[in-house]
């Protein structure tokens, strides 16, 4: 870092005090502190911020599996090498449910409390198939949360169907769902996405199809990917649209977004990592920790922000909880998007509940499982069992405390 003049030194110093202070800061103070303010000073401030939305020492996670009901997709993001075109016979599928029904069942032995369920645009499956789908895992699973389906597929049902998103998005609270992923926000801002996603969702039908998500009462996060050769104020226009929208949300429905998660985007096997620039995608390990500082210090109304590990790895993960992260995310029992494009997900998707809660310790903090609603459900105050998580003998002693991890056969 070049060493500032002092009249920029003093106005980093005077937004930092702000940021202890409580206060909010603005849009240019906001891209100051980005741009110039010291690593570990941004750090300290995100975690004062964290401390005023979410005082103590606990660090929460949730116990859920992530699935894809369908991988077929007519939408082409530069970033995804998860997707197969229609009449991909070798590579595209829709899961049955038979196959989802046991992916439900192995995730609610695991201890799961949700499913997470997202896919392609799939301009082969019908309206009623959404429909038929949550209202069946509801009456089937009725223990498990359901929370599917970005603003990305809700817009394409409304397409597929001819109706609003308010009418989908009543279907569907009325068929069992729960809530929906942030996804397919990437960098909500149209300069941004008209390059890396021309064909997917902009940016006001993003907040748009939120917008009623909250007002029906919906769960909602928000979630965000940086790499794509942005600049710093594309950045931060979709951190102040999101501030904007959460004010707006709460003041008129107090409901909002619970929570927002950021990583770098992983661009192994697609188009953006065959490009001439594709040295210049994705981020280092520093960048996801001062932007997740950034964000944490900016968004103060959103009131959690998950650590991203399956894409950033275990340690950077724990490091984010010392940069304003408050929860570690989610057990993540399957992830086949960003996994497909290099994130190192595959080497630890199996993360064992009582992994996360030593990674957490370990970090420093007090573990606690939780549910999508953030609620705490158990703190786990000590150790549940000290056993070598790299061994069969101590996973088999780590099951018999957890449940059946050990000795099960995920359906992939
Ligand atoms: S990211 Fe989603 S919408 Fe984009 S191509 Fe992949 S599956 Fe389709």
């Amino acid at each position: 870092m070049t060493t500032l003049d002092s009249q920029t030194k003093g106005q980093i110093d005077s937004i930092l005090a702000k940021v202890h202070d409580g206060q909010r800061i603005s849009y240019d103070e906001g891209l100051l502190l980005y741009q110039h303010g010291d690593l570990l000073d941004l750090a300290e401030a995100a975690n004062a911020r964290r401390q005023q939305l979410n005082p103590g020492n606990l660090v929460t996670y949730l116990i859920d599996r992530n699935i894809n009901y369908t991988n077929v997709c007519v939408t082409d993001c530069q970033f995804c090498n998860f997707y197969a075109l229609p009449g991909d016979t070798e590579k595209g599928y829709v899961n049955s449910k038979l196959i989802l029904g046991k992916k439900i069942e192995e995730a609610l032995e695991l201890g799961a409390t949700r499913i997470l369920m997202q896919g392609g645009h799939n301009p082969d499956l019908p309206y009623d198939y959404y429909l038929d789908l949550v209202s069946w895992i509801h009456r089937t699973f009725p223990a498990i949360e359901i929370n599917a389906f970005s603003p990305s597929e809700i817009q394409f049902m409304a397409e597929v169907a001819g109706k609003t998103w308010r009418e989908v998005l009543t279907d569907l609270k009325a068929a069992g769902l729960m809530g929906l992923p942030g996804g397919g926000g990437e960098i909500l801002d149209d300069e941004v996405r008209k390059r890396v996603t021309p064909k997917k969702i902009m940016t006001d039908d993003w907040f748009g199809v939120m917008k009623v998500a909250h007002e029906l009462g919906l769960v909602t996060t928000n979630t965000m990917v940086i790499g794509f050769r942005e600049e710093l104020r594309n950045r931060l226009n979709h951190l102040l649209r999101l501030r904007d929208e959460q004010d707006d949300s709460l003041k008129r429905f107090n409901n909002g977004f619970n929570a927002f998660i950021s990583w770098t985007v992983q661009i192994e096997g697609t188009p953006l990592g065959r490009s001439r620039y594709a040295a210049e995608y994705g981020g280092t390990s520093t960048e996801y920790l001062r932007h997740t500082a950034i964000s944490r210090i900016f968004v103060d109304n959103v009131p959690h922000i998950s650590a991203s590990w399956p894409t950033q790895g275990v340690k950077v993960g724990q490091m984010a909880l010392h940069f304003g992260c408050d929860d570690f995310g989610s057990t993540m029992i399957e992830e086949n998007v960003v996994s497909s494009a290099g994130a190192p997900t595959k080497a630890s998707s199996l993360m064992m509940p009582n992994e996360i809660q030593r990674q957490i310790r370990e970090a420093g903090f007090v573990p606690a499982q939780r549910n999508t609603h953030y609620d705490v459900l158990r703190v786990f105050d000590a150790p549940e069992a000290d056993v070598d998580l790299n061994s069969m003998e101590g996973i088999s002693v780590a099951a018999a405390k957890q449940g059946n991890w050990a000795g099960l056969t995920l359906i992939e």
